[in-house]
């Protein structure tokens, strides 16, 4: 089929990744046609002050842009948005959107994210029942609170968090549902968890761990969430944050190997030729996880591996090995996290979480430093992430003294010795 547009490099998705992706390449002298392709019809945004200031309506709309319109006409970069890749052709280098128009690369950068995972139970589609993962999403939350008492949030992860906090904020009655033992589960060690629920409890969030949904209830309209123990929890809003299922299906379709996500390399190639994948639904070897394919969730990850395909479509040598870093603010806590403390053996705290400044340092079996979570802390997540970069062995009781600087533990490089 003849092709309505041709680019040398077509970029599915115009979020983090996407954007960052078409910034790269003309930052580093890529002078051919770029062109993103993306559903939303929003010039790309930055999506975290979707759950913090842009809900807290501390943060207009018009100061998320990635870039302002002027940028990408100066930078030739078309933005072809309101439409969705629904097929590709790996062999004939091309991707057909919804509407069947049909568009030809020469490169093509995959950065379509994911969308929320549905609550898999009866109700889950009632209105009143959102998500947060797009501006759509938010402004229909926001629109719909003036008649809204009762809050459930369905979800401990960072997102269901700030949510709470800023919901709590607006006073409304908030009460949040996870499911395992703890919040942060995934991403956090047991401390930093503990910490946080008494935090939102003490901001008086309902907050319940260890909680199965059996189903929402409500005629049209959801109007409370029943639990597995028979309880009704009254809600005239449920918000749910389980996670995302990574946007693959035409990739896959095409034959691309996938998983939890498409499968990248070094530099973020797919098995299908000429055709790249970055940001979170790009699943790779991560050597901060020893070395597994993960994806991770981060506008780091997005913007680092934009970098790596930008460079590799300019015939630099690039490997992605990037720290992965992140953050969250939920109420005056300011998070900064660096590393990957899934496979902690140790956790040691530094500093006294009664007085909202804290670190906790991550070791692996041998005490070295894998991970940081850091409370207000900038200054421990600065000289931390050369720890875990460098996989510093350190004594665990000497590292949770906080008279001491953690650039302490910062080996000098033999040259400037
Ligand atoms: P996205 O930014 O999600 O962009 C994907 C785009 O592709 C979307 O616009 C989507 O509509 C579009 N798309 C999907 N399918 C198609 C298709 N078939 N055709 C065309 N377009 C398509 N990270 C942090 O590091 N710190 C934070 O504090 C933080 N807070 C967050 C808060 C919220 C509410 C959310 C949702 C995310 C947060 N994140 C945070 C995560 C971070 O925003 C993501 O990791 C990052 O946006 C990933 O970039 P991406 O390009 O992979 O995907």
């Amino acid at each position: 089929m003849a092709s309505d547009q041709i680019y040398d490099v077509v970029i599915v998705g115009g979020g983090h990744g996407g954007a960052q992706a078409a910034i790269a390449l003309r930052g580093v002298g890529f002078q051919g046609t770029v062109a993103i392709v993306g559903r939303e019809t929003e010039m790309p945004y930055e999506r975290p002050p979707l759950s913090k200031e842009y809900l807290a309506q501390e943060r207009p709309f018009e100061r998320l842009y990635i870039r302002p319109a002027q940028y990408w006409q100066e930078k030739q970069v078309d933005l072809l948005l309101g439409r969705t890749v629904t097929a590709l052709d790996a062999q004939a280098h091309t991707v057909t959107c919804a509407d069947g128009e049909t568009i030809g690369y020469g490169r093509l950068i995959w950065a379509t994210g994911g969308d929320p995972r549905a609550l898999p139970v009866p109700g889950g589609d009632l209105a009143g029942v959102h998500a947060v993962r797009d501006r759509e999403d938010v402004d229909a939350i926001m629109s719909d609170l003036g008649s809204v008492a009762n809050v459930v949030i369905i979800g401990g992860g960072y997102i269901g968090l700030e949510a709470a906090a800023v919901l709590a904020k607006l006073g409304k009655q908030v009460t949040l549902l996870e499911a395992l033992p703890r919040v942060l589960a995934r991403v956090a060690g047991e401390d930093l968890s503990a910490f946080y629920q008494a935090d939102h409890r003490a901001h008086g969030v309902d907050l319940r761990v260890g909680q199965q949904v059996d189903s929402l209830a409500g005629v049209g309209q959801v109007s409370g969430v029943r639990l597995d123990d028979g309880t009704v929890l009254p809600a005239q809003m449920v918000i749910v944050g389980i996670g995302i299922v990574p946007c693959i299906e035409p990739l896959a379709a095409a034959g691309a190997e996938c998983g939890n996500g498409v499968r990248v390399d070094g530099q973020c190639r797919t098995s299908l030729p000429d055709i790249f994948a970055i940001g979170d639904c790009a699943a790779h070897a991560n050597a901060f996880a020893d070395g597994q394919v993960i994806r991770l969730e981060s506008v780091q990850n997005a913007n680092d591996m934009a970098m790596i395909v930008a460079k590799t479509i300019c015939g630099d040598q690039a490997q992605y090995a990037a720290t992965p870093w992140f953050w969250s603010n939920q109420y005056d806590l300011k998070l900064q996290t660096v590393g990957l403390s899934a496979r902690h053996a140790k956790a040691v705290t530094r500093g006294d979480p009664v007085t909202r400044k804290f670190s906790v340092v991550y070791l692996d079996p041998e005490n070295r430093v894998i991970a940081l979570d850091c409370v207000n802390n900038a200054r421990d997540f600065s000289h931390g992430r050369r720890l875990v970069e460098l996989r510093v062995g350190v004594d665990p009781t000497e590292i949770a003294d906080v008279s001491r600087q953690l650039k302490e533990w910062i080996p000098i490089p033999a040259s400037a010795t």
